[in-house]
């Protein structure tokens, strides 16, 4: 069994703004920024919408205030057997780093209980954590699986995400079809195995 060295999953450094001041410091940037792009930023349409885009950039990046701690709680029960449970099709909503366009699509998860298991709708909010802020999918896709790892201590964890990218689908390339899938496999998942192999049977039937 190969366990990846886990990455933490407490709050990353929220940089120099605070949540509480966020929606003052940004409204007067991006009506500064609408000026520059072009717009009438007196039309009655955009008025409110430096603020509205800073609340909306408030929830969109609120798992840098989360952690998966607090989300956890105290749901975490004994585990009676060492079957797999998966959890699958969980929508998810991010944004990519590089050029803060949304990703979407969805998240299969899959683990192996050893002493405990998770309440099962910890497992979406654990995707939420980390889904709200600038990310890759490929990092998404680790810090979920080593998320999982670190509370629950199960025998694996399999992460698998598709999702199609903004900023593939309207600049770039400009290919709205294509998904980009990716996997974390950790402990039992590891390796070619009867329970890799069933996590994979599953979520192809599904
Ligand atoms: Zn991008």
């Amino acid at each position: 069994m190969i366990l990846k060295k886990s990455l933490k999953s407490k709050k990353r450094p929220a940089g120099k703004a605070r949540a509480g001041d966020s929606i003052e410091f940004i409204q007067p940037r991006i009506r500064e920024i609408l000026g520059v792009i072009g717009e009438d930023v007196s039309r009655e349409g955009l008025l409110d919408t430096p603020k509205r885009f800073a609340k909306s950039m408030g929830f969109l990046t609120s798992g840098y205030q989360a952690s998966v701690e607090e989300v956890v709680g105290t749901a975490l029960f004994k585990a009676e057997s060492s079957e797999m449970v998966l959890v699958r099709d969980i929508e998810l909503y991010s944004m990519c780093e590089h050029h803060m366009l949304p990703f979407f699509g969805k998240a299969h998860i899959g683990y192996i209980p050893d002493k405990k298991i998770i309440g099962l709708s910890k497992i979406p909010r654990i995707v939420d954590v980390f889904a709200r802020r600038l990310q890759v999918q490929e990092r998404l896709t680790a810090e979920i699986a080593d998320a999982i790892m670190d509370t629950v201590k199960p025998l694996g964890v399999a992460v698998v995400i598709e999702a199609a990218h903004f900023c593939m689908m309207m600049r770039g390339v400009e290919k709205q079809n294509s998904k980009t899938i990716t996997s974390a496999m950790r402990g039992v998942f590891y390796s070619e195995s009867d329970t890799r192999k069933e996590f994979l049977t599953l979520l192809k039937n599904g």
